[in-house]
């Protein structure tokens, strides 16, 4: 079928930029994925699991796309949903907080809350009803889908060669939430030959109370999360390597970025932190991250603590 104009697949690639903190620091190669339209890196694979669905005859013209997140997938779905000429519902628990579901219903999203209690997996059983309900509901099911690593390995991957000098990458850095970013970009760098190291950017909760955090994942650091992927499998990523951060410095090192005009959120410091650590004693490698979402979906977070006491 002929894909309804969308102004998404006319998009130039995201700028690839080189930034260094301070003058001993190593030099990063950033993918500046907050400039996306939705305001994150989460544009790419709503486009792309969408138009797919189109193409294949899985969504019709005004079918209803169902998708339990709270986060940049939602409002990225939302947005492409309103490109496509598609219906779409987020699904999601109480608990989320209003500009989320302000963005979502702008865009002509609906919201379905499901109870605060059940947590994500509620939400993700509340869409998989709605689908057994109307075999039509479309479920772009972000954390086992393995489009989602397509859209990076068949876009921002081969946006970075043609971006990077040389057009050789050493090594990709990212926080893992649906691995879709790791897992693309590790692909699609290797594919076009690059000797490419896969790292992991896990943050470490350090002054978490010890009862409700029972893993070294920090809920500081939004957007990366342990557990919930079935698309990074690390036996399928040989050589690699974690980069655990503090999350104390994950966020220090967002509101160095913002400071220096790059208007990010916590998980970019996250990744630009870890990405320095893997380029110590490493001069002259070429080490790529990307930053994920904008600063504007965290005012009322302590990123923006320090701002408000000023
Ligand atoms: N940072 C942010 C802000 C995110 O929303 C996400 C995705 N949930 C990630 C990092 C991790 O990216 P991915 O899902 O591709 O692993």
């Amino acid at each position: 079928m002929r894909l309804p104009d969308c102004y998404l697949a006319k998009l130039g690639p995201t700028p690839l930029v080189t930034v260094r903190l301070s003058p001993t620091a190593p030099e990063i190669w950033c993918k500046l994925e907050f400039l996306n339209p939705s305001g994150s890196t989460k544009d790419r694979i709503a486009r792309y699991i969408l138009e797919k669905a189109l193409r294949a005859g899985r969504l019709r013209p005004n079918g209803l796309v169902a998708e339990a997140s709270s986060g940049s997938t939602s409002i990225a779905m939302a947005l492409a949903c309103a490109q496509l000429g598609l219906r779409f519902a987020a699904v999601m628990p109480e608990s989320v907080s209003n500009e989320r579901v302000l963005m979502i219903r702008a865009l002509g999203g609906e919201i379905r809350l499901t109870p605060r209690e059940l947590g994500m997996r509620g939400a993700i059983e509340e869409t998989q009803r709605m689908a057994t309900a109307d075999p039509s509901v479309f479920l772009p099911r972000q954390f086992a889908n393995p489009d989602n690593a397509w859209a990076h390995r068949t876009g921002t991957a081969r946006e970075i060669i043609d971006q990077i000098p040389g057009g050789s990458v050493d090594a990709v850095v990212s926080g893992v939430g649906t691995g879709g970013t790791l897992v693309g970009l590790y692909e699609g760098l290797r594919e076009a030959g690059c000797p490419v190291c896969p790292v992991v950017a896990r943050p470490v909760a350090l002054n978490a109370a010890p009862d409700i955090e029972c893993c070294s994942f920090s809920s500081r650091v939004p957007g990366v999360v342990d557990c919930m992927s079935e698309i990074f499998r690390p036996e399928d990523l040989p050589g690699l390597c974690v980069e655990e951060v503090p999350d104390h410095e994950a966020l220090a090192a967002a509101r160095a970025l913002i400071a220096r005009g790059f208007p990010v959120g916590p998980s970019s410091g996250l990744n630009f932190r870890a990405a320095e650590q893997w380029a110590l004693g490493r001069p002259g490698a070429h080490v790529v991250t990307v930053f994920p979402d904008r600063m504007e979906r965290y005012f009322s977070t302590e990123l923006f603590s320090e701002v408000k006491e000023r």
